[in-house]
């Protein structure tokens, strides 16, 4: 074992869960009720994450990052993942899709975004276009030079107002052997470009605090300097920097499973019926055992996805199954953790029930739990010409 390593490992994982216990933990209610994260509790998260070097420690250190690999990235990923995202996502990490800014639009997006400037939206689903990606609407095409942008995306979420936002836009066709597939570029636009409306959307009742914004695009003229990365490249950037966010998703669910689990555990020492504390009895004692199983298996599936995206053989299915497997377990901890509390796990004081309706996004958002059974079915087809 390598002793260094493993000392910077336990020295990462106590600053990071100090952070979030002193300064996020203590939030959670108040913000959960009142439904948005106050102004001064949200910067106080990003100085403390700035001054910790945790804020863009995603990005590479040449570009002003932290420069993290995927290992202690998912280490800190599962700590945060105990915490509410509306606060955590305060000490950003900012997609790495900035990584595709090239001349003048580091300067304008990529380094304010790792500086703490600037925030930034990634805005691909649309009112008609979720699961289904290519029905997606949003179009720009072009006059002379510039783009004209026109559509609409829902559901996009972030912390507070974004400066900017990356926007997903269908700019033609190309024909292929199963037929015409749109092109999708990917664009830079800013809060303030004329016929920008950005705007907070209607209210999820998972990580209550956490925004999202509807943004509809009217004729918004953008130069040639807005297209992030290569024209009718967008879906292949974004998938080519998002597979890991199925991981971080993943690393995330473990984080709140061990702390759910933990909350059962007491419960069903102390709380008695008939006598007995109510783990003694085998019904509510195997909930734990099947959740200590479960997490168990969930943390090793990411360690072995993180080992696997080092060596640069991670495949879309890997990252499909890390996230089905992760947020199925921690969705089946949490509704077993409601049961273990009775009653009382539905009650309003108590945060179980809060647990439990932030857990149910983790199934929905970053595709669902069926979209990744479909990657992961066609992986094994596939090869058959299936
Ligand atoms: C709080 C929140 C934050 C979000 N943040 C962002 C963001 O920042 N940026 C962004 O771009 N998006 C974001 N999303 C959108 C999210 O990724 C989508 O909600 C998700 O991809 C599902 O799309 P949908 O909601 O339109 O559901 P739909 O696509 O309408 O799906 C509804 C149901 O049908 C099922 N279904 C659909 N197609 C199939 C199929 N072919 N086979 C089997 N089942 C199918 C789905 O699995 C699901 O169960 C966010 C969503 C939420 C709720």
């Amino acid at each position: 074992m390598n002793m260094e390593a493993s000392v910077e490992t336990d020295l990462l994982i106590s600053t990071v869960r100090r952070f979030v216990e002193t300064e996020m933990y203590p939030h959670e209610e108040e913000v959960d009720q009142m439904g948005y994260v106050p102004e001064d509790i949200g910067r106080q998260i990003e100085a403390t994450s700035q001054e910790l070097g945790l804020f863009a420690c995603n990005l590479p250190e040449e570009v002003g990052g932290g420069g993290l690999g995927y290992g202690p990235m998912s280490l800190i990923e599962r700590e945060y993942g105990k915490t509410s995202h509306a606060l955590q996502s305060w000490a950003a990490r900012p997609t790495e899709l900035l990584m595709a800014c090239e001349g003048d639009q580091r300067e304008r997006y990529l380094f304010p975004a790792v500086r703490g400037e600037k925030r930034e939206l990634f805005a691909l689903t649309e009112p008609d276009a979720g699961s289904d990606v290519m029905g997606m609407k949003t179009n720009a095409r072009r006059d002379g030079d510039d783009w004209i942008l026109n559509g609409s995306k829902h559901f996009i979420s972030g912390p507070c107002m974004p400066d900017f936002a990356i926007v997903f836009a269908a700019t033609g066709a190309d024909e292929t052997p199963r037929g015409p597939r749109k092109r999708v570029t990917a664009f830079l636009v800013d809060v303030g470009t004329p016929g920008f409306d950005c705007r907070e959307g209607t209210k999820c009742v998972s990580y209550r605090g956490y925004k999202t914004f509807e943004l509809h695009f009217d004729n918004v003229r953008l130069g040639p300097g807005q297209v992030l990365g290569e024209e009718g490249r967008g879906l292949e950037l974004s998938g080519k920097w998002l597979g890991m966010g199925r991981i971080w998703v993943g690393a995330t669910c473990c984080g709140k499973a061990e702390r759910i689990l933990e909350m059962a555990t007491e419960w069903a020492a102390s709380r008695k019926q008939f006598g007995k504390p109510i783990g003694a009895f085998q019904a509510t004692g195997f909930r734990l055992a099947d959740g200590a199983i479960g997490l168990r298996a969930a943390d090793l599936m990411v360690k072995d996805a993180v080992a696997r995206a080092e060596q640069g053989v991670m495949s879309d299915a890997d990252a499909a199954m890390i996230k089905v497997f992760c947020s199925e377990m921690l969705g089946k901890i949490a509704d077993d953790a409601v049961q273990i509390y009775g009653g009382m796990g539905l009650m309003e004081e108590m945060p179980i029930q809060r647990f439990w309706r932030d857990s149910r996004l983790e199934r929905i958002w970053d595709g669902t739990s069926e979209i990744q059974r479909h990657i992961i079915t066609r992986s094994i087809l596939r090869p058959l010409g299936a």
